[in-house]
């Protein structure tokens, strides 16, 4: 946190070097743009094809093909997910939440793509419909669905605190991934990553720039539809922090259940769908 008394003078340009203009980084116009009408033309004739309801405070996995949509839904109260994506081929690509933020700002809406680490950085998924669009910033500089946040867990939980809770996300995020690919715990953990915080409602304070969080807006039947750009593995946990209106280290948050929704469109749709290129950076590194 910057000090509140700062130990050095400020030179005496400091005024005007302080008022130059900010510059977007990455121009989001820089990025090919998504067809969204083409998008939800195919997902008006996709099916319901499967459905994992995931028990609070804790996480599941689920894989399912490129050009297929999943859907996180909300149900029975106010609850945030914290989402993981792999390459169902290669667990080593995983969602990049830091470059996601640089390029598409710190939370994520409709047409905004979740992209993987490097070497590849590619859309893995594209988010296609955001029932809590209505929402945009609040007068903290709030917002939901952010890539900001990590992910709850047991390490920062004892650096603060002291007493173990095996319930954070990244330790549900390991169970799941582990019970689902048969890797042990040891091998699971490391593939565990930052994630986006589904309906999680958060933001950085004005004048401290610290990162805070408030009670989400989600209600039941509110959802986030994503589309998948390549085969997927996606883990989700049910926050133990609920709403994440208060704190998150015990059971004594109020939690709900989560819901993942597959919709397939069909093979011949889903054969159409134009898989994205890892990056076609050669690696040199200049060397
Ligand atoms: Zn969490």
């Amino acid at each position: 946190m910057k000090l509140q008394c700062p130990e050095h003078d400020a030179p005496e340009d400091a005024a005007l070097r302080k008022a130059i203009a900010p510059v977007v980084c990455y121009p989001p116009d820089s990025l090919a743009p998504v067809n969204l009408d083409a998008l939800r033309a195919v997902r008006q004739d996709a099916k319901h094809t499967a459905t994992l309801k995931l028990a609070p405070r804790d996480a599941g996995c689920l894989r399912f093909d490129a050009g297929s949509f999943f859907r996180i839904l909300s149900v029975e109260g106010p609850q945030v997910g914290d989402l993981n994506l792999w390459n169902a081929h290669d667990l080593s690509e995983h969602f990049y939440s830091g470059k996601t933020r640089a390029l598409h700002g710190t939370h994520l809406s409709t047409g905004d793509r979740m992209w993987s680490r490097f070497p590849n950085l590619r859309p893995m998924a594209t988010v296609v419909d955001d029932t809590l669009d209505w929402y945009g910033f609040d007068e903290f500089g709030g917002s939901v669905h952010d890539v900001i946040g990590t992910r709850c867990d047991p390490y920062t939980g004892r650096l603060l605190s002291g007493p173990d809770y095996h319930y954070f996300c990244h330790s549900n995020l390991t169970r799941a991934l582990s019970d689902f690919t048969g890797l042990s715990l040891t091998e699971a953990e490391p593939l565990v990553h930052d994630v986006l915080n589904v309906f999680m409602c958060t933001g950085f304070l004005r004048d401290t720039g610290q990162y805070f969080i408030k009670a989400s807006p989600v209600r039941p039947g509110d959802y986030l539809e994503f589309y998948a750009e390549i085969d997927l593995l996606v883990g989700l946990s049910a926050c133990p922090g609920g709403d994440c209106s208060a704190e998150h280290s015990s059971d004594s948050a109020a939690c709900h259940p989560l819901v993942i929704e597959v919709y397939d469109p069909g093979e011949a749709a889903r054969s159409d769908h134009q898989i994205p290129l890892p990056s076609a950076y050669d690696r040199s590194h200049g060397a």
